[in-house]
């Protein structure tokens, strides 16, 4: 391998609907009535059966990926060299607004995994950056998705493509880039021209997703295909999470 090559990982938030049930704590009025009716409409937008269509694509192709697995509707499934299982709470709970004692419940590793993801990236908030990283390392997660920072409901969360680094002894993953199976042909390919682009960088990018958005599996297959391109002309080093940090 190069020396200076961009690695890909894909990792993808299971969760089924919880989150469109929950809501969002940052919501306004009127995001939280757009949430309701999208709530409402669920079964006709997305597949609560997301993760079984994603996991028999993944199983087939042979591509490697991070299910990150919310603990109260999702376990681990067949163990492959390929596939990391991380973990993405017990109930998708907002983690730096809740007590100490609802945080451990939350991220306690029931299954050892070693990468983990929070809902709505929110892990460090800025009144005490560390509360969320210390409890990670306790439980020895080794490697979260990264954002940037909360303060209360408000955040300044950006996507970036950097090298992992490293927070109290954790690997942070800059997330880069998401995508749906809904998404537009222009947002694919864009996604493809941008790692095209940062194909000599020494970092990684990476590409987030959630289980029930993927109604239609057409961009998951597409996005498979074209990084397997990328990776026969070696520009790119496709990997998951437990993989990076190897
Ligand atoms: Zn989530």
């Amino acid at each position: 391998m190069k020396n200076k090559m961009l690695k890909v990982c894909v990792v993808i938030d299971v969760e089924g609907f919880i989150s469109l049930r929950q809501g969002n704590p940052r919501w306004n009025r009127w995001q939280r009535f757009k949430g309701k009716i999208n709530n409402l409409i669920k079964n006709f937008r997305y597949d609560e059966k997301g993760f079984d269509k994603i996991y028999n694509l993944i199983i087939r192709e042979k591509f490697p990926v991070s299910f990150m697995l919310v603990g109260s509707l999702f376990s681990p499934r067949k163990k492959t060299e390929f596939i990391d299982y991380g973990y993405h709470t017990l109930n998708h709970l907002p983690l730096t607004l809740i007590n100490d004692k609802k945080l451990e419940r939350e991220v306690k590793n029931i299954s050892r995994a070693i990468s983990f993801s929070a809902p709505l990236w929110m892990i460090e908030d800025v009144k005490n950056p560390d509360r969320v990283f210390n409890v990670l390392k306790k439980e020895k997660y080794r490697v979260v998705v990264y954002r940037g920072i909360d303060d209360g409901i408000k955040y300044c969360h950006y996507d970036a493509i950097k090298p992992l680094i490293e927070r109290n002894g954790i690997f942070c993953l800059y997330k880069s880039n998401d995508f749906q199976g809904n998404s537009s042909k222009k947002k694919m390919t864009s996604i493809f021209r941008d790692i095209e682009k940062n194909k000599d960088k020494k970092a990684v990018y990476c590409i987030t997703t959630h289980d029930f958005v993927h109604k239609n599996l057409n961009n998951f297959v597409w996005l498979i295909r074209v990084l397997k391109e990328m990776q026969e002309k070696k520009m790119i080093k496709i990997v998951n999470m437990k993989q990076l940090i190897k």
